[in-house]
């Protein structure tokens, strides 16, 4: 007899299963939540760029093999909170009719609408406090020279999960966008949605367990009823929940067919994986002859309606010690630093398409490295609006006085990886309903950036989070019995 302690298991601490765990352990659900890392330090090393951006050392270690059979180690995150702890804090909602498919663009369509989601990024951004900051000093002064230059650049406040605060402490201020604060000025997963659940009898909370394996009811492969970790151990409940992030959530669940036979006949088999999305991601350092002297910088995202699958965000803090991790070992660091103290960083940003030959690939069955198999050649609309706007932002730039250059984040830029299992109504086009169980599947859900349709010109942590406390305040809805 199967002892039941759970309401559900989430796998993954992330910002989709924080956000689902909330939503039912507020409803009275008790749940277990699976997490392969453990707590980060809050000895200041996360905020070291020795540490952080030269070392990797908190990054994950595994290598992944690429289409051509390359090993590279993707810019994944194992710990409590997963990738929220490190993200820049750019909270934004996708637009409505970034809701819409665009076929032009191979942009899939949402089962739900914009006005679906609305209420949770309500409750999502209440959460996570989300607000404005004003543009400091040098960031206004240039964003007047571009937009005076050529008004189709259209400035707006970014909306960022910050503490005020933060600008008390400029260590903490210069370090946010791609480092874990140390002092809380961040919201993140752990802080904002699991650290208020810690009270609760209603909440367990693992670390150091990682899920490898779903646990079937005997005969029936597509009724999920537990984990198995890899220590060994076995966990129990009526509803699990794939919140492991868009690189690791479809290789449980192709596993879990390959074992049971069920990728030869389930008719979502071929899509788990698929249709991976990372945004085509580009940085731009924009190099000025006067110093800049702002701090926290990330306050503005740029539109233009010429370029309506993008968007350019502007970086946070940058100075020599961080550029000299990027340049040569042999560059000088007086070059550094002189460059550093001049430079603007932008985060260009186009929506990718989706193509299904863009996938993850598990290969745990033959004993190979998991692939990331993901061509940009199979997306050439993104691909042209993306290079246009760089020519474009790089022109107005020059006409504002500042030399820019740019670089593409490769494929081991898997900060945004998105859509391997994603929503839809049909079965043979996508793999989770609206309500975010996988279809033909009883217990099995799925609440991370996985299930993204698209990948929109913005970045999609609130959606990701905005999905979770849906899928949990869905399930919460719904009796064991139902599911
Ligand atoms: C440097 C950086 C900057 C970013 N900036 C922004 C930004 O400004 N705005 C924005 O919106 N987005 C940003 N992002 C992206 C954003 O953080 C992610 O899209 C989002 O956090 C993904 O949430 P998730 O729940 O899908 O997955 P994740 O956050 O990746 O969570 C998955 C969790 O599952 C755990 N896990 C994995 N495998 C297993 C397993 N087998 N068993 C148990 N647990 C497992 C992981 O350890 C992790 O905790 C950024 C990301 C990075 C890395």
């Amino acid at each position: 007899m199967i002892v039941q302690n759970y309401d559900a298991i989430i796998i993954g601490s992330g910002a989709g299963g924080s956000a689902t765990a909330y939503s039912l352990v507020n409803a009275g659900k008790r749940v277990l939540m699976l997490e392969k890392g453990g707590h980060l330090p809050r000895d200041g090393s996360t905020l070291d760029v020795q540490c952080v951006f030269k070392h990797g050392t908190f990054k994950n270690k595994e290598t992944w093999q690429d289409n051509q059979q390359h090993s590279f180690v993707p810019d994944e995150f194992y710990n409590v909170g997963g990738k929220t702890k490190w993200y820049g804090a750019a909270l934004l909602r996708f637009s409505p009719h970034e809701f819409e498919p665009d076929a032009a663009f191979q942009c899939l369509g949402w089962p739900i609408s914009y006005a679906d989601l609305a209420p949770y990024y309500d409750q999502a951004e209440a959460l996570l406090a989300v607000k404005h900051f004003a543009n400091e000093p040098y960031l206004q002064c240039l964003i007047n020279r571009i937009v005076k230059n050529d008004p189709s650049w259209q400035p707006q406040p970014l909306p960022l999960g910050l503490k005020h605060e933060i600008l008390q402490h400029p260590r903490e201020a210069k370090h946010f966008d791609g480092f874990a604060s140390r002092g809380n000025y961040k919201a993140d997963a752990q802080e904002n949605l699991l650290v208020p659940l810690l009270n609760s009898d209603r909440f367990t909370l693992h670390i150091h367990k990682e899920a490898v394996g779903l646990l079937a009811a005997e005969q029936s492969p597509q009724r999920i009823i537990g984990v198995r970790c890899a220590d060994g151990s076995n966990y129990h409940a009526p509803h699990i929940i794939l919140a492991a992030g868009a690189m690791s959530s479809p290789r449980l669940l192709q596993d879990h067919l390959v074992q049971s036979g069920l990728n030869r006949t389930w008719p979502s088999a071929p899509l788990i994986g698929a249709n991976l999305k990372l945004h085509l991601n580009s940085a731009l350092l924009a190099f000025s002859p006067f110093v800049n002297r702002d701090i926290l910088r990330k306050t503005a995202i740029i539109y233009n309606q010429a370029f309506p699958h993008s968007t350019i965000q502007c970086l946070g803090w940058l100075d020599g010690e961080i550029l000299a991790t990027q340049l040569p070992a042999h560059a000088p660091r007086f070059v550094a630093n002189a460059m550093g103290r001049r430079a603007y960083g932008f985060f260009i940003t186009t929506e990718d398409g989706s193509s299904t030959d863009n996938r993850v690939v598990s290969r745990t069955q033959s004993g190979q490295r998991p692939m990331l198999d993901y061509s940009m050649e199979r997306i050439p609309a993104s691909v042209a609006e993306h290079q246009s706007l760089l020519k474009a932002f790089k022109r107005s730039l020059l006409r504002s006085g500042l030399l820019g250059a740019s670089k593409p984040m490769g494929l081991a830029g898997t900060a945004h990886a998105l859509g391997s299992m994603v929503t839809g109504e049909d079965t043979e086009t996508s793999v989770v309903n609206a309500n975010g169980s996988v279809h033909g599947f009883h217990g099995l859900y799925v609440a991370d950036g996985s299930i993204l349709p698209r990948s929109s010109r913005v970045n999609p942590a609130l959606t990701i989070y905005a999905w979770g406390l849906r899928l949990g305040a869905h399930l919460a809805n719904i009796s064991s019995e139902a599911a």
